[in-house]
């Protein structure tokens, strides 16, 4: 019999149960008891939606993060919170968000409960999921603290659900962190492996069989000493009653596929979406003992499974392994919204195409049924799932001829412009006549409450597109007024219309769709819905020219057009798994690059196209960045490069470490790029001390993420340490990011500061 198992389960929850409770928690308007009988609740309903598998996951859900769940386990906060006396719940909180976690009670307390520095934020290997990063330094020590495992394992016995434990292995735990002062996070590991003993030891005294012990570093390029670090780690558990299962996730395992064979361990999960080719080799290496789970499920996307594929590879794999093969999603289910059937809204043809969490465990359920029972005793899945494969592979909405033509007659003069960069420049600086150190911000203004008062009336239908559209242009009025008050140099219109950055442009291009409520965790209580990237990408018409327009139409001013740029689209969408990232990447260029030209045509000067999330797409393996940057690249190019000279391109980019692909950088060719770099002093501007950054740069000045007011002189001190590294007639004096999530009374004192240390690097230019 072939077992079946899942290594982690969305906590959100499908309504978002879990982001309301913790808010509520937060606010003061609920008790630690109400807030943790929400989580107990969330627990019981997702493993009884999993109790058709052998194995549920248990210990996959946390209140804020998985991974800060283990440092606590581990007994590994932060010094900075050693002190504190409440409540181990307030501490958690403490360090997920750097305050105490019920704002009512931390005013009771005083200093020394109040807030602290949050711990870092940073992405979950290549996925969206953000998770806080442990910290360590030389003196770092592990206790075990199994509280919370102990709290989730009685409740799962006490509802008579069979569970296996899942934690982070001990070598990605360190991999994962950081060390505060500079020391080698791998000396820890001879302390760290008697606290993972111990907790092994608890599991087996509470009658545990199996513990999923997650290593995903296993898919990453690991240097002799991680090799080797796995190699101790996994000898000094091997002793250790309960039995194991290594998980890795995320990829190919390449040149840790014999290291992981040979691990001292009873079992081993591969990601058998993103290494299907290797799953023979690890069934002949595995020792004759060891279980192979193969995640044959994509624990990453949306689209359903083609079941009878499935099954026509894991039949002989069944054959020859019998018991020992286990077959799983790919990865924690963490990554795709709960359950298709919440979701409202959405076209159903293309909801036959689409599997969520829940579908995913079915869909797992069929295979086994198949393998253990044979095809015809699930005849009646199998049947539906293949109509709903052809259904898609065959579908008019999947394919457009004509964009596939126009991606076949792409060549490499279409991302190039005319003229080199300096004669561009001359020409456009003849046409905008700015000043030097000119001005301007990234984009979006203050998400004020008529703003979204007016977009909640209009998707009521309250409010009709006509009223809809007068509010929108009142607030570009006030926006491009406000502009114009503090003497900024190239405008904006401020983004009113766009509820968001990727969501907006989706919604205006044909092959994407939306699901109202497909919630998936970010961070945190933080969610995001990602959009449906499913068919072939065309512009229907103009997206953003009327808008940009009227915003011209208020001001003599230059105004900024703004557009999303396609790597950006891509990476923060569900893609299509029918063609290379590489190929609707592309498309979505041909359809933004139609909408550059239509906003040159209507007499934008200046078009700025942000790449916020081209970083976050580099692969795992530093060996994959090469053909990945050159993709990307050849993307942005398609789109911008298509201008005369005299138009102006502007990125921006959310983020300031360039050292590793400012060639890259460089090659898109953008006129000017605006980059976030306040919080860094800019330090991280070192990469452009090596690297000779050809074009115009932006350097953050004004940190959008903290309520503060930088002060004039503050920025005229950052701006005098960029022209250190960049001559000043090619600098920028901009915010780091938009500017929506703070508010007008903010952001008038912060950009007048702004306009005025320009003024005086002006003056001594
Ligand atoms: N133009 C966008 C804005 O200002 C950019 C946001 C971003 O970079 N994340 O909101
Ligand atoms: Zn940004």
């Amino acid at each position: 019999m072939v077992t079946t198992h899942n290594l982690g389960f969305p906590r959100i929850g499908a309504r978002r149960e879990l982001k309301f409770a913790l808010e509520r928690y937060w606010k003061g308007q609920s008790s630690r008891d109400e807030l943790k009988a929400a989580g107990a609740e969330l627990r019981e309903r997702h493993w009884k939606d999993q109790a058709r598998l052998d194995f549920a996951p248990a210990g996959d859900f946390s209140l804020y993060d998985q991974v800060l769940d283990m440092s606590f386990t581990l007994g590994n906060l932060p010094r900075r919170v050693h002190g504190f006396h409440g409540d181990p719940l307030d501490n958690y909180f403490r360090v997920a968000r750097g305050r105490s976690a019920n704002e009512a009670e931390a005013e009771a307390h005083d200093a020394c409960c109040g807030g602290v520095a949050a711990g870092e934020m940073t992405k979950w290997f290549d996925t969206n999921y953000h998770y806080i990063v442990p910290e360590f330094d030389a003196a770092t020590q592990f206790s075990l603290d199994a509280s919370r495992l102990v709290e989730q394992l009685a409740q799962a016995r006490a509802l008579g659900v069979n569970v296996k434990p899942v934690i982070i292995g001990p070598v990605t735990y360190l991999w994962l962190g950081k060390a505060k002062d500079g020391s080698d996070k791998l000396a820890l590991l001879p302390r760290l492996l008697p606290a993972y003993a111990a907790l092994l030891d608890y599991f087996t005294a509470q009658g545990v069989e199996w513990v999923q012990i997650d290593e995903p570093v296993l898919v990453t390029e690991l240097g002799a000493a991680w090799r080797e670090a796995l190699i101790t780690a996994y000898g000094a558990l091997e002793t250790r009653r309960v039995k194991l299962l290594l998980a890795t996730y995320f990829g190919p395992l390449r040149e840790n596929l014999e290291l992981a064979c040979t691990l001292p361990v009873d079992g081993l999960h591969i990601d058998a979406i993103n290494a299907r080719d290797e799953v023979d080799e690890v069934a002949a290496r595995l020792p004759a003992s060891s279980a192979l789970s193969v995640g044959v499920i994509n624990g990453r996307n949306i689209w359903k499974t083609d079941l009878n594929a499935a099954l026509q590879w894991l039949e002989p794999l069944h054959r020859s392994l019998g018991d020992r093969l286990w077959i799983a999603p790919s990865c924690s289910l963490l990554h795709v919204p709960v359950d298709l059937n919440s979701v409202t809204r959405l076209d159903p043809e293309i909801r036959s195409w689409l599997a969520f969490a829940l579908q995913k465990l079915d869909e797992l359920t069929v295979l086994a049924g198949a393998l253990n029972h044979g095809c015809a005793s699930v005849a009646e899945a199998l049947e539906p799932n293949a109509a709903a494969i052809e259904s898609r592979r065959v579908s008019p909405r999947v394919h457009n001829p004509a964009v596939k033509a126009a991606i076949a007659s792409v060549d490499a003069v279409l991302g190039k412009r005319a003229s080199p960069y300096p004669q561009r420049a001359g020409k456009q600086a003849a046409i905008l006549r700015l000043p030097a150190y000119p001005t301007t911000t990234i984009g979006s203004f203050p998400q004020t409450v008529e703003i979204r008062h007016a977009r909640s009336l209009f998707r009521s239908g309250e409010l009709d597109q006509a009223g809809y559209n007068a509010a929108m242009e009142r607030e570009i009025t006030r926006a491009v007024k406000e502009q114009e008050a503090l003497g900024l140099d190239v405008l904006v219109h401020g983004e009113a219309e766009r509820n968001d950055m990727v969501e907006y442009f989706g919604e205006r291009l044909d092959g994407y769709a939306f699901s109202q409520s497909g919630w998936v965790q970010s961070y945190g209580s933080r969610c995001v819905k990602p959009p449906i990237l499913f068919g072939d990408i065309s512009r229907p018409k103009p997206m953003t020219v009327e808008w940009i327009s009227y915003a011209q139409s208020q001001t003599n001013k230059p105004m900024k057009g703004m557009l999303t740029g396609p790597v950006t689209i891509l990476n923060w969408s569900f893609v299509r798994d029918d063609q290379p990232r590489s190929v609707s990447c592309c498309q979505l260029a041909l359809a933004i690059r139609e909408e550059v030209l239509d906003l040159e045509k209507a007499g934008v000067r200046v078009i700025q196209i942000d790449e916020a999330a081209l970083r976050e797409g580099l692969p795992l393996r530093r060996s994959e960045w090469h053909d990945y940057l050159r993709w990307a690249v050849e993307a942005f190019c398609i789109t911008a490069n298509g201008v005369q000279d005299e138009t102006q391109i502007h990125t921006h980019m959310c983020y300031s470490e360039f050292n590793d692909i400012i060639a890259s950088i460089a090659d898109m060719d953008a006129d000017v790029i605006t980059i976030e770099t306040s919080r860094s002093d800019m330090e991280l501007l070192d990469a452009f001390d090596d690297f000779n950054y050809p074009n115009q740069i932006g350097p953050g000045v004004y940190d959008i993420h903290s309520p503060n007011v930088p002060s004039q002189e503050h920025i005229v001190d950052l701006m005098k340490k960029a022209a250190e590294r960049i001559p000043s007639e090619r600098l920028w004096v901009n915010p780091d990011c938009g500017l929506k999530t703070r508010n007008w009374e903010e952001v008038i004192p912060a950009l007048r500061n702004m306009v005025a240390a320009a003024q005086t690097l002006r003056r001594a230019v």
